[in-house]
């Protein structure tokens, strides 16, 4: 199987998975989504209430500011493969439980194999908690160090930020300092004309039809 096909594979699983109790309460599971190539991975929390809605990670308020740290770090979301820890959205909006997290953590695995990301950033405390069981966010947020080979570099969730104000501008600083980390440890990335990406996606043409 190619790359892709795995990543379509781990999809379907998701999306009838009933490994833990978060598929009793889904609408649609959110197995997460970008290349199969992709040289950086962000993983989050799990889906919120659009997310949920839409089977798509980070398409909510949170997932707004993500596109906007992204291009702080010199990044458009269609290079890189967003997911979350877990794949279906804790009711309320809660903290995923131990249970659901183990549960869900072999899809995880398996997409961070076929991926073999460069770099993996975690945004929010679980993804965090993955690399650096014991560390706090405060102490190590945006500070890349390298587990098992790999470039982890561990954010504060960009919700989180989205709460606090006075976080915002030190995630904004971070993401700012992510594109030089990148330009470092991933010299030559393909380069993405935003152009074509616009044009790919229906919602956009339709929007840009409408001008005219
Ligand atoms: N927050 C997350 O952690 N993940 C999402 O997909 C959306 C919001
Ligand atoms: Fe399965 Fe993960 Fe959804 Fe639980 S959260 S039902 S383990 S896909």
């Amino acid at each position: 199987m190619t790359p892709d096909e795995v990543l379509t594979q781990i999809a379907r699983q998701v999306s009838v998975c009933q490994q833990c109790n978060l598929h009793s309460t889904r609408k649609l599971s959110v197995p997460g989504e970008g290349p199969a190539d992709a040289k950086i991975m962000f993983i989050g929390e799990g889906p919120g209430f659009y997310e949920n809605e839409q089977g798509r990670p980070f398409v909510g308020a949170a997932g707004k500011f993500l596109s906007e740290l992204l291009a702080k770090a010199g990044l458009v979301r269609e290079e890189v493969f967003i997911t979350n820890v877990v794949k279906c959205r804790p009711p309320g909006n809660r903290d995923p439980q131990p249970e659901e997290l183990s549960a869900c953590r072999d899809y995880l695995e398996q997409q961070i194999a076929t991926i073999n990301p460069k770099i993996i950033v975690t945004l929010g405390r679980f993804s965090m908690a993955m690399y650096f069981p014991l560390a706090r966010i405060g102490a190590v947020h945006g500070q890349a160090s390298m587990v098992n080979g790999r470039l982890i570099v561990p954010m504060y969730h960009p919700a989180a930020a989205l709460h606090q104000p006075a976080l915002k501008s030190t995630v904004e600083r971070d993401f700012s300092h992510l594109g030089d980390v990148i330009l470092q440890h991933v010299p030559a990335r393909p380069e993405i004309k935003l152009q074509e990406v616009v044009q790919k996606d229906p919602a956009d043409s339709a929007e840009q039809l409408s001008l005219f």
